[in-house]
Order: structure tokens, then sequence, then C-alpha cells
């Protein structure tokens, strides 16, 4: 998942009018020339001869391999063919040296045994029965029988029938514009597209709203011929394309549904779990994909008042709103719910100074159906970083800090591998230093990264050692293409596709927040692990479908790989500089002045909402925060003395974030700077309880949440200032 998992969607659709040219697959070169000042290091040039080492190992071709093999069948969360490639993992991590663990969790997942989808008008003519296999001439994988039909994970089973009502994309506004049009949603089928928000937002509104069900289609508009040619002749959807997903309330909590806080070990006692059916994270109300081919009969027959021009699509007719009796649909879905075995991977190398101080690096394995970008370009790319790293080790090179890699399961169900992982071992990762993710390692040739405010510089600096196949650094690339989608936004008057709505400081690369849809949630938002998500994107309209096959990645991602050797030296170079660093190397400054600017923003939005607050005490702590990083910096800057007290204190400071009663209404997302928005699901909502509470004009909790957050900046300002001393 994880569309921020990483969004492919949200990129995909901030690609939308880059040419989709793919460079000519250069030979990249092996090196650049490493930086001579690195911060964190007192002296760079020993670091810099172990990257030069490091960066000469992960190989194109090996990953091109290692994808074909990863990608031979499909591999959904808790199959044979899942289990074969967790050994197939396993056996690559022993094979560098790592000391490598399969470790099961029993979580609660559904499959689907039957789903029928049919629509019929009111003479009673079937429109459409559905849902289509998914099938375009000239795809050598998408007759496999073991593909997943097109399903939600966290539905539940249903029979039934019902009038339609389109919704566009099933946003608060979308529904309000519905009211204000006087079509009412209680006991419809709402029918919405794809985009705008996570999949499981769509269905947590509709259920709200009374919905008795909902559809939830890939309009062309979005991912589809109207965006380019579609796959085989280009990347974008074909008519049958399903784009599958979870529409659990990750929002709420993400992991099992039966365990949230603690780990579904497979000797739980079942009186620990909670109830499936008392589970907050599961939707009450049935919900499936559609193809746009199952989509069209449906919305081209709806009758009611014409859709607002923005809710219309690129099918060839105009959409109607529905809700007046003239199509009904039927959703027969047959849900498979057991308590199923599924397994993270994860190797160790120990730390020879700093052994519990560790640097945790992951990515999932599972898939929908064939998963070749999302996840195991991701996949490729770590097993070459840790082909990488174990070269290291067979020269004799040890690290100072534990190093874990992780392959995580059950991602795409809601990210339960890494967060079942991270709940059992808790305790430990209070002194984590870093969680390195990635998803959708490649889609195409376009780095981008988000990370905590702490090391938005960080990876900015890793990259400036990667040489990017279109030449120069991968920094310099990143940092052409932000230029060049900055001046056709510009160009085009619209803010409509831009990746990156939230503060930033400075004027250097941007580098996202982190929202959720994929597997650094548990580790930032519950543990206060300091994280960074990276990725190399392209247009990408196969998204959760049959066709995200070896075909499609070598035809329109990647055909020479060496995206993915770029990303497997980006990976690996993030690892080792964590795990041997002198100094932590977080930028609190950065972190200090982006909260003034979300304290800032949220004061206008408060004002303008006519929520009446007091900032002054939040402001006073934010400043006195970023005095004190200040101050830290010029010692992360000198290192000399004591760094172990002073790692110490800067790793604190992320933990001092936490506030340990929650997010009102989901006390498991602990982090008081971000979170996943309830309302929008992949983005991140930054300060999340004081804008929630603004959004909902609920101005005394929206006051208790600016004296939650105020607590949580003086605690971090005052471990700052101690550092300092
Ligand atoms: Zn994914």
């Amino acid at each position: 998942m994880a569309a921020r998992h990483p969004l492919p969607f949200r990129r995909a659709l901030a690609l939308c009018c880059a040419l989709s040219l793919l460079p000519a697959p250069a030979l990249p070169a092996q090196t650049v020339a490493p930086p001579q000042d690195v911060f964190g290091y007192k002296d760079f040039s020993a670091q810099a001869k172990i990257d030069q080492s490091f960066l000469t190992v992960p190989d194109a071709k090996l990953a091109g391999e290692e994808l074909k093999i990863l990608t031979a069948a499909p591999h959904v969360a808790g199959s044979k063919e899942d289990y074969e490639t967790a050994l197939y993992v396993a056996q690559k991590f022993k094979a560098a040296g790592l000391e490598t663990t399969i470790v099961p969790y029993k979580v609660w997942l559904n499959l689907p045994v039957d789903i029928q989808i049919t629509a019929t008008s009111a003479d009673g003519k079937t429109l459409m029965t559905g849902p289509t296999r998914e099938h375009v001439d000239g795809d050598r994988y998408d007759n496999d029988p073991r593909i997943v039909m097109p399903f939600n994970g966290s539905s539940p089973s249903a029979d039934i029938t019902a009038d339609v009502v389109y919704a566009n994309y099933g946003r608060p506004e979308d529904f309000q514009k519905l009211a204000q049009m006087g079509i009412d949603v209680k006991g419809k089928i709402v029918l919405t597209r794809y985009g705008g928000n996570f999949r499981g937002v769509k269905v947590y509104i509709a259920q709200e709203k009374g919905a008795a069900g909902v559809l939830i289609y890939s309009d062309p508009q979005d991912d589809g011929y109207y965006r380019g040619d579609a796959y085989p002749n280009g990347p974008y959807r074909p008519a049958t394309g399903v784009q599958r997903g979870s529409v659990q309330y990750m929002f709420k909590y993400p992991g099992d549904p039966t365990t949230p806080g603690f780990a579904s070990t497979p000797d739980l006692p079942m009186s620990r779990r909670v109830p499936p059916d008392k589970a907050a994270s599961q939707p009450t109300i049935p919900s499936n994909p559609l193809s746009y081919h199952d989509a069209a009969p449906i919305l081209e027959n709806l009758q009611g008042p014409t859709a607002p021009h923005e809710w219309q699509g690129a099918l060839p007719f105009t959409y109607h709103v529905g809700g007046k009796g003239n199509v009904k649909v039927h959703m027969l879905l047959k849900q498979d719910y057991q308590y199923r075995l599924i397994w993270d991977v994860i190797g160790r190398i120990p730390g020879t100074e700093y052994p519990d101080e560790w640097v945790v690096a992951g990515n999932h394995r599972d898939a929908w159906t064939f998963g070749a970008v999302d996840p195991n370009s991701g996949t490729a790319a770590m097993l070459e970083a840790v082909h990488g790293i174990g070269a290291l080790l067979k020269q004799g090179w040890k690290p100072k800090r534990t190093i874990i890699f992780a392959s995580w399961d059950a991602e795409e169900e809601g990210l339960i591998g890494s967060t079942e992982w991270a709940e059992d071992n808790a305790p430990p990762l209070a002194n984590a230093v870093a969680y390195f993710n990635t998803d959708v390692g490649v889609a195409g040739p376009s780095f981008d990264a988000s990370a905590v405010p702490s090391l938005k510089q960080f990876v900015r600096e890793v990259t400036k050692e990667v040489p990017s196949p279109k030449g120069g650094t991968v920094y310099e690339q990143w940092k052409a293409s932000q230029a060049e989608s900055e001046s056709r936004r510009q160009a085009s008057g619209s803010g409509e596709h831009t990746a990156r709505p939230n503060a930033h400081v400075g004027n250097d690369v941007a580098v996202g927040d982190l929202g959720s849809g994929s597997d650094y949630t548990p580790f930032i938002q519950h543990l206060g692990v300091p994280s960074t998500d990276i990725g190399s994107s392209g247009p990408y309209g196969v998204y959760h479908s049959a066709f995200d096959n070896y075909q499609w990645f070598t035809m329109n991602a990647d055909p020479t790989f060496v995206y993915e050797q770029q990303q497997a030296r980006v990976f690996g170079l993030e690892v080792l500089h964590m795990a041997d660093t002198d100094v932590l190397p977080y930028d609190y400054v950065t972190y200090g002045k982006e909260i003034e600017q979300y304290l800032d923003a949220a004061q206008k939005k408060a004002s303008s909402a006519e929520v009446s607050l007091d900032f002054s005490a939040a402001d006073a702590a934010a400043k006195r925060f970023t005095a004190a990083a200040a101050a830290v910096k010029q010692k992360q800057d000198k290192p000399g003395g004591n760094e172990a007290s002073l790692n110490t204190a800067l790793r604190a400071t992320e933990g001092d974030l936490l506030s340990p009663q929650g997010l009102p209404n989901r006390p498991w997302f602990k982090h008081t700077i971000y979170a996943p928005g309830e309302y929008t699901g992949y983005a991140a909502v930054v300060i999340p309880g004081v804008n929630e509470a603004i959004d909902a004009k609920d101005a005394q909790r929206a006051q208790s949440q600016l004296t939650v957050l105020t607590a949580a900046l003086n605690r971090a300002a005052a471990t700052l200032e101690s550092a300092a001393q």
C-alpha cells in the first residue's frame, strides 16, 4: 500500500504533466567525488573510503534478477508464495552475513472467496456483471489463476442491493456538496473514484453518513488514458485494471485489528485480543474496488442532477449524481476471515560500540498481486544494499551501532508486519536512532524523499554521494526536477499538483513530511523513532493491479535496473552513515523552525474559522525549542568530548515530542507533530491534535491540545538545553 504509499498515486498525479520519456539507459558512473565535510562526523575521510567501497557493490543486473524472482508469482500476505519470498529474502540476508530470523505473527486477515457486483436498470435490464477479469492483449502475467480477485482488505462480507449515488473522490467536501444538492446517501451504495485521500477514508466518511456500501473505481482521468497511453502501450491503467487495497481505518490504529498497541505473537491467548467486531480499525459497511470498465455502465445510467464540473471524469458521457433509483447495484462479497500467519524477515549486524542504538531499515515484501513496483522494486534495492554491506563485512568492517534490515509482511492490509514487530520491540526501539523506509523503490526516474525535519538534511547529504543514471549526482537531479516542476506549476498558475503543500524551511530541495501509508508509521508516529522514506517515482498507472508485474516494470519503470542500483546505494548509505556517525546528525534547528511555521499557519486558520485560541505558550515553547536546538547545533558541529551523552539527549528529544495519552480518539498515535489525517489518510497532518480540533471548530479541545503540544515542546527544549551545557 502505502500509496503515500508513498502515494504512488499521488506521485503519478504529481508527474502527470512530465514528459514520460525515460532517459536513455546511461551507464551510471560508479562513484562521484565524496564530500569533505558531513554533518555528524569529526573527520569524514575514513567514512568516505567505506562509502566508496560500498558504492561499487550494488549491481543493476543482480537487482533485476532478484526482482524477477520475487515477482515470479502473486504473493499476497499469508500465502504459500508469500512464505517462499520470505525464505528467499532470508537466504539473501544470511549470504551477506546477517544474523537472520523469520519472525511470524498471527493476525486477523480477510481473503475473498466470492465477489460479484451486478448492476441493473429500473426495468430489470442487466447493465453490468463484474468484476471483469483483468486482461490486456500482450501481457504475459494476467492469466495467472493465483491472482487474488479484486477486493478490499478489511471489508466485511455482504449481500446488499441498493440505489447508487456518485460522490466524486469521497472527501468530506464531496459529501457536503451532495447534501447541498439534496442527495441523501443514507442506505445507498456510494460510488466514488480513487484519488484525493486514502480509500479507507472514503469508506469511513460514507459509514458516518449512513451509506450501505461503497464502490471505488479508477477513473481514466486520474491514472488512465487521460494521462497518457495505457498499458501495454504506455504506463497507465487499462480498462480492466483494478486497484485493490485495504480500507482498514489505519488512521485510528494500524496493524492487526485485534491487538492495538501490542504484538500478535502466535501464542498470544485469544482472551487478550479485541474481538474483531469490536475493533475500531474495522469498517462496518462493505466496499469493493472496480475497474472503469465495470464502473462505466453504472455511471452512464445514473440520473438525477448533473454532477458538478470538477466531478466529471474522462469517461465519454456526462456524469450524474444518481440517487433516483434508476440503477440498482447488488454487492455480493464473501470474505474468508481468519487468523493467519505472516512472516517478517529480520537480519541483524551487531554494533561494536553502541549495540543498543539500533539503525533499522525496512521494506515490505507482500504484494496484492505480483508487486513489481509496489513493493518489490524496493525489496530488490534493499537486497542490493544488503549485498553491499555484506561485502564490507567480508572485508572486516563492523558497524558501531546495530544494523537491522527488515522485510515486512502484510503491509498492504494495514502496515501489519511492521506494526506488530515495532510493538513487540517497543522497549529497545526507544533507543533506536533511525528507521529508514522504502516501499515503492522504483516506479520511474524521479528521486523523492520524505523525512522527519531533523533528517531532511541527512537525506540530502546522502544523495550528494550517489551518482545518477542521468548524470551528476542524485541530489543534483532531484533538485533540477523539483525546479522544473515548480516552474511548470507557476506557468500553469495552478497549485493543484504540487506534491509538497507543507511548510518548508530554506531554499534547498524540499523533502516531504511523513503522513501514512507505509511502514514508517509505527516507528515515527507510535514510538518516536526519527524516520525517512525514499523512492524513485514516475508515471505509474497500474498500482495494486495484476499489471504491476515484471513485464510492466521492464517496459516502463527501469528497463536496465539502473534506478534500482541508485536506490540501493542511497538506502545503503543512509544505513552506513547512521550506524557509524560520531554525533547523531539530527537537525533540530530546521525542526523548530518548521514547528513555528505550523503554529503560525494554525493560528491563521483558527482566526479565519473564528475559533478563539491562545497560542502564546505554544509559540514561546517552539521558540525555546529552536533556540536550544541552535545551541546544540554548535556542539554537534564541533564534537569533542562526550558524544555518547550528547547522542542520548539528541535521541531523547524526538521521544519528548510524543504525548503519553496520544491523539484524542486515537491514542495509538502519540506524536504531537505528525499524524496521518483522520480525513485524508495518506497526507500528513501537522500538529494534528490542534489542527483537527480547529477543523472541527472545537475551541476547548484545540486549547487543551495546544497545552499538550506546549508541554511536549518544553520537554524537548529542556532536553536540548541540557545537551547544550
Ligand atoms: Zn507498498
